[in-house]
C-alpha cells in the first residue's frame, strides 16, 4: 500500500520558516571523506545513539557508481553528515527507517526540505513500519508531519527555487511479521525486511541486495525470539551487517528488552557469517568497552569486526578486505 502525499503550501509563509528551520551544527568529525568516488559503497553518515556528542544519529548510505542510492535511517545530523560526504538529495532513490524512534528518523523532514533546493523532481520513497498502539505507522507519521498540523508548507507540490517538485510516497511495513520478505524494489536494488522486537516499538531490520553485494542493517533491537532467526536470514552472507550495539554485556533486563548485548550481537553474527561485521549506534555506555565488546564477539564470530565512526567509507565491491 502506498500513498502519494499531495498537500498544498502557503507559499508566502516559507522564508520565515526557513529562518526558523536551523539545525544544530555539530563538529565535522576526524576522517571525513567522501565515498562517491567508490563504485559501490556504504557509508556511515551517523555511528551514535540518542545522546547529544559529537556523532551523528544512525544513517547509512549507499553509493552506486557516484550516486547516493539509499538512505537507512536518518537520526540527527543525517543531513549535515550527508553533505560533508558529498552526497545530494536529488539522486535518493528512497529512505528506509528502521523505527521511528526520534534518533532514527529526527532528520527526515530536514532531509526533504533540502531536496527543494535540488532539481529534483521524482518521487521519494519514505518506508518504514506500519504502527501498532504504541506508535502511528511510517505513513500516517508522514502524514501528520506533513500535514495541517505539522510542515505543511513542506509537503506536496512546491514550487522552490527550481519551479520543481516531487512527491513523497509513504510505504508501511507490516510491524509484527518477523518474516523475511522483499518489501521494495528499483532497478538493480531490492530490499528485504523483516519486524524485528524492541520493547513495544515497531522496528525493522533490513536487508539491501545490489549487484555483487548485500548490506544488512539490525535496527535497535533485542535480537531475540523470532527476531533472532530473521536477523540471522538478513545478514546471510552479507558484504557488511551493521549491527546497532547500544548495551554492555553488564545492562540490565529493561535494556535487554531493547538491545542486543554484545554475546547476542556475536551470536547473531556468528550464524550470519557476514564478510564484515559493524557495530554502530554506539553510545556512552559502550565507548570505552571496546576490548571487552570484541572479546565477547570473537566467542562466536570471528570474521572482521569494526566498530563504526561517523563517515567512515565501506567499499562493497571485491577488494583485498573482502576476498
Ligand atoms: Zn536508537
Amino acid at each position: 500500500m502506498t500513498i502519494r502525499q499531495t498537500f498544498s503550501r502557503p507559499n508566502a509563509l516559507i522564508a520565515l520558516l526557513c529562518l526558523a528551520f536551523g539545525q544544530t551544527a555539530l563538529a565535522a568529525p576526524p576522517g571525513a571523506q567522501s565515498c562517491g568516488s567508490q563504485p559501490l559503497a556504504l557509508q556511515i553518515l551517523g555511528s551514535g545513539g540518542p545522546e547529544a556528542t559529537d556523532r551523528a544519529g544512525p544513517a547509512y548510505l549507499l553509493w552506486m557508481d557516484g550516486k547516493a542510492r539509499l538512505l537507512i535511517d536518518a537520526g540527527p545530523g543525517a543531513r549535515l553528515r550527508l553533505g560533508e560526504a558529498g552526497g545530494r538529495m536529488e539522486d535518493l532513490e528512497a529512505i528506509f527507517l528502521t523505527h521511528l524512534h526520534a534518533d532514527h528518523a529526527n532528520d527526515l523532514p530536514a532531509l526533504v526540505k533540502a531536496a527543494y533546493f535540488t532539481p529534483r523532481s521524482r518521487r521519494l520513497d519514505i518506508v518504514g513500519p506500519g504502527g501498532n498502539a504504541a506508535m502511528p505507522g511510517t505513513r500516517r507519521w508522514l502524514a501528520t508531519l506533513f500535514g495541517p498540523e505539522g510542515y505543511r508548507y513542506l509537503a506536496g507540490h512546491l514550487a522552490h527555487d527550481h519551479g520543481e517538485d516531487f512527491p513523497l510516497r509513504g510505504i508501511n511495513v507490516d510491524p509484527a511479521n518477523p518474516k523475511v520478505r522483499e518489501v521494495w524494489r528499483s532497478g538493480d536494488l531490492v530490499v528485504r525486511a523483516a519486524a524485528v522486537p524492541h520493547g513495544p516499538i515497531p522496528a525493522l531490520a533490513y536487508r539491501v541486495e545490489g549487484p555483487g553485494f548485500v548490506v544488512a542493517v539490525s535496527g535497535d533491537t533485542s535480537g531475540d525470539g523470532p527476531g533472532q532467526a530473521a536477523l540471522e536470514q538478513l545478514a546471510a552472507g552479507a558484504t557488511v551487517f551493521i549491527a546497532h550495539h547500544a548495551i554492555p554485556e553488564s545492562a540490565g533486563p529493561a535494556a535487554r528488552r531493547l538491545h542486543m548485548a554484545p554475546s547476542r550481537l556475536g551470536a547473531i553474527a556468528g550464524a550470519a557469517r557476514p564478510a564484515e561485521l559493524v557495530l554502530s549506534h554506539r553510545m556512552t555506555r559502550t565507548l570505552g568497552q571496546e576490548n571487552e565488546t570484541g572479546a565477547l564477539i570473537r566467542k562466536a564470530y570471528t570474521g572482521p569486526l569494526r566498530f563504526a565512526e561517523d563517515l567512515d567509507c565501506l567499499p562493497l565491491g571485491p577488494s583485498p578486505r573482502r576476498p
